[in-house]
């Protein structure tokens, strides 16, 4: 039959669209497997990816919190306690000390008081406000004038000032207790701890602002405040109080020997042993703003410090600094200038009622530098005086020394910065 014939050739046909078939199916196979294996690769590499992301979303939320917190701490840092409207100036009751003049008898005791900005213009004006009765400070009997320029500059930084106080020598603005070639200069604090006596630094800036800084640390920059800290733990000064806490979070001041106390009564219950009292974490606030409860006054500090350093039978050097005096100018803000003046008179009487009640203790009273060139202006007519500022910065006027009790005479003959560190330094070597 004719198909017969055409039978060979379907079979061969067929045949090849068989392996035709069975090669492409393997292909398919193949290529199946090779998606197979490409698909599990990707999700292999979704996973690892997804759970990267998660990871990585994860630490930019950490980020992002610690962010949060970084901004709110620099906010906290950079502003000032209590700006809003100051309440008015209020006279302050002072007690009457009565002062020994002769001031006769050996020195056992020095406690050494600084208005950070306090020139002239500040005194005079404090005095007027103060129902024209006598500021404590005034009432000391011996007083000088004396030069602040620093080494590169007429007009004086905090560092510069305070290296001249508490060493004795002239320094380049910024630094603090270096010299300007670097050499470390000794301070009043190590003689006198060297010599054995107890030793105090109070401030209601923070303990390693620059004027506080220069009796505690070395370094070469004021802004080293996390160095300054750590050099303040290892000052060996046994009474340290002031704002503050912030750099001190990342060190251990229980291991370095100090009770830490953070509040008012904290501090007014201690009794003895090395103390360290952080009371803000960055400025203590100005007097008028002030939690009495949370944050002692300049005064209470000074007291305290008075009370636990005078048991120590060779006697004690204690600095306490109004610090905030210079802030309250440098903002060229009247009122809180004055009431911060206030507040560091009410700790210079203290030191003054403690004194007058002895013959071995010298209190000395100064300033680092004058802040904001305040003049008392008018008054010659009707319209009464006036107070002007000139400036919103540090000035290169003179600023005064006051002294009381033995060798308080002698600042007279002091005229610059350098004569009171030396003289220090030299009470106790
Ligand atoms: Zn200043």
């Amino acid at each position: 039959m004719g198909s017969q014939k055409y039978t060979p050739i379907l079979v061969i046909v067929l045949a090849l669209g068989l392996l035709g078939s069975i090669y492409l199916y393997a292909d398919a196979k193949a290529e199946l497997a090779a998606n197979m294996i490409e698909t599990h690769r990707l999700q292999t590499d979704f996973s690892q990816l997804s759970s990267n992301y998660d990871q990585l979303s994860a630490q930019i939320e950490t980020l992002r919190d610690s962010n949060t917190e970084l901004e709110a701490r620099i906010a906290e840092l950079e502003s000032t306690p209590g700006e809003p409207t100051p309440p008015p100036v209020v006279v302050v009751e002072r007690n009457e000390v009565t002062l020994n003049i002769s001031g006769s008898g050996t020195i056992r005791n020095v406690i050494f008081l600084i208005g950070d900005g306090m020139g002239v213009g500040q005194l005079s004006a404090a005095e007027y406000e103060n129902g024209q009765e006598s500021l404590s400070i005034s009432s000391m009997p011996y007083k000088a004038l004396v030069t602040t320029y620093s080494e590169n500059s007429f007009v004086t930084d905090s560092a510069a000032s305070g290296t001249a106080l508490a060493t004795g020598y002239k320094t380049n603005n910024g630094r603090i207790s270096l010299s300007a070639s670097g050499e470390i200069l000794t301070t009043v604090v190590e003689v006198a701890e060297d010599y054995g006596a107890a030793t105090g630094i109070v401030s209601n800036t923070r303990v390693t602002h620059a004027t506080p800084a220069c009796f505690m640390a070395h370094v070469s920059s004021r802004g080293m405040e996390s160095a300054i800290a750590s050099q303040v733990l290892e000052s060996g000064v046994d009474v340290i109080l002031g704002g503050g806490s912030y750099y001190f979070e990342a060190l251990d001041p229980i291991a370095a020997g100090y009770a830490v106390v953070t509040s008012t009564d904290e501090l007014l219950d201690y009794d003895s042993g090395k103390v360290l009292g952080l009371f803000a974490p960055s400025y203590m606030s100005y007097d008028d703003y002030r939690d009495p409860e949370v944050e002692p006054s300049v005064a209470e500090m000074t007291s305290k410090s008075i009370e636990l350093l005078s048991d120590d039978p060779e006697g004690f050097f204690l600095m306490v600094e109004g610090g905030r005096i210079d802030h309250a100018s440098h903002d060229n803000n009247f009122d809180v200038t004055m009431r911060e003046m206030f507040a560091f008179d009410e700790a210079v009487m203290v030191t003054l009622e403690y004194a007058s009640t002895r013959n071995d203790t010298l209190v000395l009273v100064t300033a680092d530098h004058e802040t904001g060139g305040l003049m008392i202006v008018g008054g010659y007519d009707s319209t009464g005086i006036s107070y002007k500022w000139i400036s919103d910065d540090h000035t290169g006027s003179m600023v005064p020394v006051y002294a009381y009790g033995p060798r308080a005479e002698e600042v007279m003959a002091f005229t610059d910065n350098t004569d009171i560190g030396e003289f220090l330094v030299g009470l106790f070597s």
